[in-house]
């Protein structure tokens, strides 16, 4: 499943240029264009599910299969003895701007409090 206007399955399809970190045959996982701290990766279904709810409900194994590559990651980033966090933004008041869902995978510097006040 692809959707033509989702901004992350055109970087599945290789449309749009990525930093590959770690690769499954369904999931994908990439540096954020943006970091907010020195580990910020993106951990993604190749497959095209709107948010955690939609992946959740139609493929929960492909979920683990997310989680997998997330620790998977920060072991490779190199901050899994140092911490890191796994989190989805979800909707218009979760601060979601992709509309495909991702774990952002960060750390490498403490993180502070889970959410600003
Ligand atoms: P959200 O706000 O939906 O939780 O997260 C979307 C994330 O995608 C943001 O952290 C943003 O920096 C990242 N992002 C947006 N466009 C691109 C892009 O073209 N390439 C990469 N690698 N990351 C992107
Ligand atoms: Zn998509």
């Amino acid at each position: 499943m692809n959707d033509a206007d989702c901004l992350f399955c055109k970087i599945v399809a290789g449309d749009i240029p990525s930093t590959k970190v770690a690769e499954t045959e369904r999931v994908l996982a990439f540096r954020d264009i943006h970091p907010k701290a020195p580990v910020h990766v993106l951990v993604i279904p190749k497959d095209h599910y709107a948010n955690t709810a939609a992946l959740a409900a139609a493929d929960p194994a492909l979920a683990g299969d997310l989680l997998a590559v997330a620790a998977d990651v920060a072991a490779a980033e190199g901050v899994d003895q140092s911490g890191w966090r796994l989190f989805a933004n979800t909707g218009d008041d979760g601060g979601q701007d992709v509309y495909h869902v991702h774990f952002h995978v960060v750390g490498g510097k403490p993180l502070g409090p889970m959410l600003a006040a």
